[in-house]
């Protein structure tokens, strides 16, 4: 069997590392990548050691079921290093988690070439992808064909709108975005989101000297990591779920017996959540610190089940629910993607020292003479310099995937879901990682390596594969 992968990002690695602890007959694996940046895709390359990682280890494995699988790979002496003394967790550089994934793919395909597999990167960009006779043909940007069996999407995320027609890029990497700032400039950090946090607490490392203004529309930060505890949900769980007429109001009552078996209230952590959408930035970025070793189970296993139950409820949502979820997309995502509290300390500390504002309802941001001016509900903001830390939206197609995905699309071989993300059309299809749609979160690395075992298996057990590997069979028996 020949299967193609296109993207070598943290998705690709837990897909590699799934067959390679797999049992399928060896085929042909080959890997397409422009990047010189192999395994690490857009988030984890090499850029500035104040840009972490935004969870704590257990849930950045990418070995699904073996939680522990990167924590042993950083080992105690590292984990000692980047230690967040707030979350009592290793934070590390997200280059150094690029590390891991790196190490953990090359692993891969060692283990995978040992036994019989034959492994290719190819350094090109997939462009098309279509149905050739019995097979599939991935076509890349040098003008060459590959045949494959089986295909694997593993492309990643979209990259940040550029909603007030600035030119703003994508910031990643900071380590060049915020070296072309000025150190006494105003600056404006377009979001306040995740990205928004990560630029903030970088410009603060490099010693920034001038203003920083956070402006958004709503001005909601992410909500912060609180210490990991041993708590397993035993009521918002797949088994419950599975016997439920899935509606928000169902779940809700799933949450509400959790938290009443914990003597938690409903109603109060419900409020709490809720004010989240009209309560001060800062004042609940000073709660929320507070709170980072409060016991409560609530917000955690709100979290947690966002990411692990999340993409099979919001199939299974009435439209009518999942409107109303839509409603609270920024909320939502401010609880299932928090930020890790020695970046919540850093950002805490800027706006307590005044050097650090958050602007919400910001309608507009203009290029005037000599910088930008933000215009918004309370008044003008003049800045220097401008950096666009918009998240993107989820399941959108990703800049450098697009004539792939207009290919998939045209041969058939996928249809782009009305609500973002790409729907394999043929069995031989497949899509991991973001663009496989889903709930309107971002999939972090729990997702992805879950996705990744399941497309391993997908991929050696399907017809398409069995039918090469016996078709090979025959082959050698002749
Ligand atoms: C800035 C940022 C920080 C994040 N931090 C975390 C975190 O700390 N923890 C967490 O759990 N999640 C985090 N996430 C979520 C993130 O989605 C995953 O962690 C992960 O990186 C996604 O992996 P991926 O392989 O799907 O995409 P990517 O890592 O983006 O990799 C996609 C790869 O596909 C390549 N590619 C694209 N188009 C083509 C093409 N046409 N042909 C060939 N190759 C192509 C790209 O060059 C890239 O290398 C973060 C996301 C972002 C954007």
């Amino acid at each position: 069997m020949r299967i193609g992968i296109i993207g070598a990002g943290a998705a690709a690695v837990g897909l590699l590392d799934a067959l390679a602890v797999g049992a399928a007959d060896p085929g042909e694996i080959t890997v397409f990548e422009p990047s010189p940046h192999l395994w690490r895709g857009r988030p984890y390359g090499p850029d500035l050691a104040s840009v972490l990682v935004n969870a704590p280890p257990a849930i950045m494995s990418i070995r699904h079921g073996d939680p522990g699988h990167y924590a042993a790979w950083l080992g105690a002496d590292r984990a000692a290093e980047h230690l967040d003394g707030l979350l009592g967790q290793p934070v590390v550089p997200r280059a150094l988690y690029g590390d891991y994934l790196a190490a953990t793919a090359e692993a891969a395909l060692i283990r995978l070439s040992g036994r019989g597999w034959r492994v290719r990167i190819v350094a090109a960009r997939g462009v098309a992808a279509v149905r050739s006779g019995h097979h599939l043909v991935i076509r890349t940007d040098d003008g060459l064909d590959h045949p494959a069996d089986q295909v694997a999407v593993c492309v990643g995320g979209g990259t940040p709108q550029d909603h007030y027609g600035l030119g703003a890029e994508d910031p990643y990497p900071l380590a060049s975005t915020l070296a072309r700032i000025p150190d006494e400039a105003a600056v404006v950090v377009i979001g306040s989101g995740l990205t928004a946090v990560d630029v903030v607490v970088s410009l603060a490392a490099r010693g920034h000297a001038g203003r920083i203004a956070l402006v958004s529309r709503t001005g909601m930060l992410p909500h912060v990591w609180q210490r990991p505890l041993p708590y397993r949900p035993v009521h918002v769980t797949e088994g419950r779920v599975a016997a439920l007429d899935v509606t928000l109001d169902a779940l809700a009552g799933l949450l509400r017996e959790e938290l009443a078996e914990a003597g938690e209230d409903f109603a109060e952590f419900a409020a709490d959540v809720l004010a989240a959408e009209t309560e001060d930035p800062v004042l609940r970025l000073r709660r929320q610190l507070d709170a980072v070793d409060d016991l409560r189970i609530g917000r955690r296993v709100l979290q947690e089940t966002a990411h692990t139950l999340g993409p099979r409820v919001w199939r299974l949502l009435p439209e009518s629910d999942r409107e109303r979820l839509l409603r609270h997309h920024r909320l939502a995502t401010s609880l299932a993607s928090p930020m890790v509290p020695v970046n919540a300390a850093a950002l805490m500390r800027l706006f307590e020292s005044g050097q650090l504002s958050a602007v919400a309802g910001v309608v507009k941001i203009q290029a005037v003479r000599g910088g930008f001016r933000v215009r918004g509900d309370g008044g003008d903001l003049e800045a220097a310099a401008v950096v666009n830390a918009v998240n993107p939206p989820p399941q959108a197609v990703p800049r450098g995937a697009e004539p792939l995905v207009t290919s998939l699309v045209a041969a058939g071989l996928a249809a782009q879901h009305p609500r973002g993300g790409l729907v394999p059309a043929d069995p031989r299809l497949h899509v991991v990682g973001d663009l496989a749609g889903g709930p309107f979160i971002t999939s972090g690395i729990p997702g992805i390596a879950a996705a990744g075992t399941r497309t391993a298996s997908a991929l050696t057990s399907s017809p398409a594969g069995a039918t090469a590997t016996a078709a090979k069979s025959t082959e050698l028996r002749r």
